[in-house]
């Protein structure tokens, strides 16, 4: 399906930019990649969501999200970052696996039952493309994801 970049990346976050406001959280784009591509509407959308959700359920008021989108060599690169409690260098091995949660205090209460990231990560999968997981500097998280254009 075609799907012009800039028009879906505005509407799937715009009810995230207005939680974020609501709990007092920055939320910034810097969306680069413009243009249409074909891909799984439904999909995509779906896999944004888990990494936004992700990024308000793991911050704190005060803290920020951002989002950014950008096109190198044939592949939309999209990138969720965080300024966050950030995920241990165990954590990052395991994040994409079934059920995984980090048992860090805190974890249990936000609920959640660690499939997120494995559908995120199946999702990626049938588009052919990567999903890393990286520490954002000097604190939270960033899921990088790069999706080839047909
Ligand atoms: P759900 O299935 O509702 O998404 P979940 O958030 O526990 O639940 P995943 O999305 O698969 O499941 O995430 C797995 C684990 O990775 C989380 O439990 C959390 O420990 C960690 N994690 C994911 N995203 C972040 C993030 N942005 N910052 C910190 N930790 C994260």
């Amino acid at each position: 399906e075609p799907i012009e970049l800039a028009t879906f990346i505005n509407q799937v976050i715009e009810p995230y930019s207005e939680i974020a406001q609501l709990d007092d959280k920055q939320f910034t784009t810097n969306l680069a990649a413009t243009g249409t591509v074909m891909f799984d509407r439904q999909r995509i959308h779906q896999l944004l969501v888990i990494l936004l959700d992700n990024a308000l359920k793991y911050t704190e008021p005060g803290q920020a999200i951002s989002l950014e989108t950008s096109i190198k060599n044939k592949q939309l690169i999209i990138a969720v970052n965080d300024t966050g409690r950030g995920i241990s260098d165990e954590g990052k091995k395991h994040v994409f696996d079934r059920f995984y949660r980090e048992d860090k205090s805190g974890s249990r209460a936000t609920g959640g039952t660690g499939l997120g990231l494995s559908i995120a990560q199946w999702i990626v999968d049938i588009h052919k493309g990567k999903i890393v997981v990286e520490d954002f500097k000097p604190q939270g998280t960033t899921f990088r994801i790069s999706l080839p254009i047909k």
